[in-house]
C-alpha cells in the first residue's frame, strides 16, 4: 500500500485545527489537516440546538475576519460559529481533508517522525499536531446505576426540551452548560431540579462592558496556571437570550428547585449534599470580587463608565435554600430524566506515543509535547486561561507553528549537509 508523505499533519479541524493551519500556511510550512467530520463538527453536532457563543462576536473570533452579520456585542448561534470557521478556512486556503479519521499514530522506531493510520490509508508525517479538542469524551459520575428506572443523558447528547420524555428533569452541574440547559427546560415549562456545586459567577456585563472585556483588561485571560483553590470550580456564564448574568437565586424565583451536590442514590431516591448555601455563597463572593476588581480598574484608569450598584444586590434566599431538599424520590417527584452536565475527559487512545503521564494526561510545555515532533493545541490551560477558547487558541497555535517552522530548519540543514557531502 502506498504511504502518503506529509510534513506536518494536523488532526482535527475545529477552531484549533483551523488556527494551526492559518499559522502554518503563513509561515510556509507544508501541512495537511484531517477532520473525521466537517470543519467545526463539534459546534455543528456536538452541542444543543439553541447554543450561542459565550463570548460576544467582537471577542470570540480570529483576527482578520469579523462576524459581518452579527452585532459586535451579540452572540452568534452555534451554526454561525461553525460557518465562521469554515469561512476562515477558505480565507486562508487551509488544506483540510474532511471525512477522514486518524485511528492510530506511532513513532517511527528508527527515524524521526510518525506512522499515521487513517480511515483513508497510511501517512508518514514528520510532525503531528493533535487538535482534537478540549472536550472529547463525556463524563458521567458513577452515582446512579445504568439500570435505574430513569433516563440518564449527558449534556453532550442534549439537543432541546422536546427530546426528553415528559416529566421533571434533574440537571446535575451548574457550569455554563448545566445552567443554560436548566434555564431552557424551565422556560419550556418543565419542572426542573438543578444540582449546584462549587462555582464562580461573572457579571455578563458590568458598567457597560462584557465580562470578556473585563477578563482581558484585568489580564485574567493571560493567567498561566489555574488558581489552586478554584481549578476544579466551574464557571457559569451565558450568552443565551441576548446574554445575561447567571443568578441561581433568580432561577429559583422562577420556579426551579436548587439542590446541593448530587451525592448518592439508593432504591430510586437520590441524595444531595447539604452544601447548597455554601456553594451559592461562594458563587456570590466570586461575583463580588469580579465587581471589586472592575471598580478598582475604572478608578485607577479614570474611566467614565456609569456605576451599577444593582449588580451587587443579592436576591432573598429562595425556599429551596432555607429548607433544602436533601433527598428526592425520583418517581414520586415525576423525574423522568437525569441530565448530567458534568464535563468531559480526554480520549487520546489513537495517539500511541510517549507524551502522556500515568493518568493519561498530555505532557507538554505550551503545546510542545514530551515526544519530539508531537504537539497539542486547544487544551485547557495549554499556555493560559484562554487556551481552550476561540481567541486564545489563535495565540497558542502561533507559538506551536513557530516551533515547527524553527525545528524544520534543522532537518533542512541536515539534508543539505548530507547532499553537500554526497551522502
Ligand atoms: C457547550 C460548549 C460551549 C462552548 N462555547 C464556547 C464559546 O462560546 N466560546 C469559546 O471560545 N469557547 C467555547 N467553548 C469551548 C471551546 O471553544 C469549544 O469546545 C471548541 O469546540 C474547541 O475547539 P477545538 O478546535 O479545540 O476542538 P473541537 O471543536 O472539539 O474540534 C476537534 C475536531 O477534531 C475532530 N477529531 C477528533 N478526533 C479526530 C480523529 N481521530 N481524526 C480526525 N478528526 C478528529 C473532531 O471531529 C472535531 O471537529 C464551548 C465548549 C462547550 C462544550
Amino acid at each position: 500500500m502506498t504511504v502518503e508523505k506529509v510534513e506536518t499533519l494536523v488532526v482535527g479541524a475545529g477552531q484549533a485545527g483551523v488556527a494551526m493551519s492559518a499559522h502554518l500556511g503563513s509561515l510556509g510550512v507544508p501541512h495537511l489537516v484531517l477532520e473525521r467530520g466537517r470543519i467545526a463538527e463539534r459546534w455543528r453536532t456536538g452541542r444543543w440546538d439553541s447554543l450561542v457563543a459565550n463570548g460576544p462576536a467582537w471577542h470570540d473570533r480570529f483576527p482578520g475576519l469579523e462576524f459581518d452579520d452579527v452585532h459586535p456585542d451579540g452572540f452568534p448561534g452555534k451554526e454561525r460559529v461553525a460557518a465562521y470557521f469554515a469561512d476562515y478556512a477558505a480565507k486562508v486556503s487551509a488544506p483540510i481533508r474532511c471525512g477522514v479519521e486518524v485511528t492510530k499514530v506511532t513513532r517511527h522506531p528508527d527515524r524521526p517522525g510518525f506512522h499515521v493510520e487513517t480511515s483513508d490509508g497510511p501517512i508518514d508525517a514528520t510532525y503531528v499536531v493533535a487538535a482534537t479538542g478540549p472536550f472529547q469524551r463525556p463524563v458521567i459520575p458513577r452515582i446512579v446505576p445504568q439500570n435505574a428506572p430513569v433516563t440518564q443523558m449527558h449534556s453532550a447528547a442534549y439537543r432541546n426540551p422536546d427530546q426528553l420524555a415528559e416529566g421533571a428533569v434533574l440537571v446535575v452541574g451548574c457550569g455554563s452548560s448545566g445552567a443554560q440547559i436548566a434555564d431552557e427546560l424551565l422556560r419550556a415549562g418543565r419542572r426542573v431540579y438543578l444540582s449546584v456545586g462549587p462555582h464562580n459567577r461573572y457579571p455578563r456585563r458590568y458598567r457597560e462592558r462584557d465580562y470578556c472585556w473585563w477578563l482581558g483588561v484585568l489580564g485574567r485571560w493571560d493567567a498561566e496556571t489555574p488558581d489552586p483553590d478554584t481549578q476544579h470550580v466551574t464557571i457559569a456564564v451565558s450568552g443565551a437570550y441576548g446574554g445575561h448574568t447567571v443568578d441561581f437565586r433568580r432561577l429559583a424565583e422562577r420556579g426551579m428547585t436548587l439542590v446541593g451536590m448530587t451525592a448518592g442514590y439508593e432504591d430510586g431516591t437520590i441524595r444531595f449534599a447539604p452544601d447548597l448555601a455554601d456553594n451559592l455563597a461562594r458563587g456570590d463572593a466570586s461575583l463580588m470580587s469580579e465587581l471589586d476588581q472592575a471598580d478598582a480598574y475604572i478608578a485607577r484608569n479614570g474611566l467614565d463608565l456609569p456605576e451599577e450598584p444593582e449588580m451587587r444586590v443579592i436576591p432573598a434566599d429562595p425556599a429551596c435554600l432555607t429548607d433544602p431538599v436533601l433527598e428526592l424520590d425520583l418517581a414520586g417527584a415525576g423525574v423522568s430524566t437525569i441530565l448530567w452536565a458534568t464535563g468531559y475527559e480526554y480520549d487520546f487512545g489513537w495517539l500511541q506515543v510517549d507524551a502522556f503521564d500515568a493518568a493519561g494526561k498530555p505532557q507538554h510545555k505550551r503545546g510542545v509535547s514530551a515526544e519530539p515532533g508531537l504537539y497539542f493545541v486547544g487544551l485547557p490551560w495549554l499556555s493560559r486561561r484562554g487556551s481552550s477558547f476561540i481567541w486564545g487558541v489563535w495565540h497558542d497555535a502561533l507559538y506551536v507553528a513557530d516551533h515547527i517552522a524553527t525545528h524544520r530548519q534543522y532537518f533542512a540543514y541536515d539534508q543539505e549537509a548530507r547532499a553537500r557531502a554526497g551522502l
